[in-house]
């Protein structure tokens, strides 16, 4: 599914710019920095192909990749930006929590966490968004290189403990390291095998 046969598809402003529906999409949220491009890059193997969106003039744009013919791979824009003007950020809001009620081909939703810092309150607003839209998400956690073992357990302790409160949550935690390759294959099977 991943060798070779991602390629960007659109990037998508407004509900009715969606591509249509006929094929299973998995989507990437995460806070701006948390590693989300890097990330999308290591799993694709195409260096560059998701650009780091660090400018609050891009939040609102939703971008599709495929993966063959198969799957949709949905990078959903950073979130957390300190200044981003605040019709930016309602319009976006607007657009995503449209996107995650509406889309009956989503199955779930991957949403980065930083190894090093666990969930925090930026990210309990897309959490929750998660549970009343009813999509399935899995935390997946980034930069798992730069964490020694021991904060590793109290994080991931703290993310199943955030997890426990969000009944759209999957169990399983994904430890990643986009630059070690840590958890690529994990990753890329799970969204292989979604049906
Ligand atoms: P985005 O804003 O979420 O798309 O984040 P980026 O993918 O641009 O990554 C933000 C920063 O974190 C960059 O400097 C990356 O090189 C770094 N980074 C991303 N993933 C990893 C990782 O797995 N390990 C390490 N050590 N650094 C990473």
């Amino acid at each position: 599914l991943f060798a070779g046969e991602t390629d960007f598809l659109k990037g998508v402003v407004a509900m009715d710019g969606l591509p249509p529906a006929d094929r299973l999409e998995v989507c990437f949220a995460g806070r701006s920095n948390v590693g989300k491009s890097s990330l999308i890059n290591a799993l694709t193997g195409r260096k560059g192909l998701a650009r780091a969106s660090n400018t609050p003039g891009r939040t609102q744009e939703i971008n599709f990749f495929t993966l063959g013919d198969e799957r949709y791979l949905v990078d959903l824009p950073g979130y957390g930006f300190a200044n981003a003007p605040v019709k930016v950020v309602e319009k976006w809001q607007r657009l995503l929590k449209s996107y995650l009620a509406g889309r009956q081909n989503l199955r779930r939703a991957f949403v980065l966490i930083d190894a090093r810092h666990g969930i925090k309150a930026v990210d309990e607003e897309i959490l929750s968004l998660l549970d009343t839209t009813a999509v399935t998400f899995q935390a997946v956690l980034t930069k798992a290189d730069k964490v020694k073992a021991v904060d590793r357990e109290r994080v991931l302790t703290q993310v199943r403990e955030a997890l426990s409160k969000h009944p759209a949550a999957f169990p399983e935690i994904v430890l990643t390291s986009s630059e070690k390759g840590d958890g690529i294959d994990t990753l890329r099977t799970i969204i292989a095998t979604l049906a």
